[in-house]
């Protein structure tokens, strides 16, 4: 699994932090999402992929 994500589009909802906080943080700032490990092992996929799916900004793309 390999994932990059859009930052611009990224709104810092952080719906992605709630479910995989693990592969994902958010900046101090202003709440842009930080990818933590973009290549995340077996374990963390399901949670990965909900990630992606509930990103209200469709910033996280997962490609298997
Ligand atoms: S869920 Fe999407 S919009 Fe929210 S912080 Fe994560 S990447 Fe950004």
């Amino acid at each position: 699994m390999q994932i990059t994500i859009d930052e611009a589009k990224c709104c810092g909802a952080g719906q992605c932090v709630l479910v995989a906080p693990e592969v994902f943080d958010q900046r101090d700032e202003d709440g842009i999402v930080v990818l933590l490990n973009a290549s995340p092992d077996a374990a963390q996929h399901a949670a990965v992929r909900e990630a992606a799916t509930i990103c209200p900004a469709a910033a996280i793309q997962v490609r298997e």
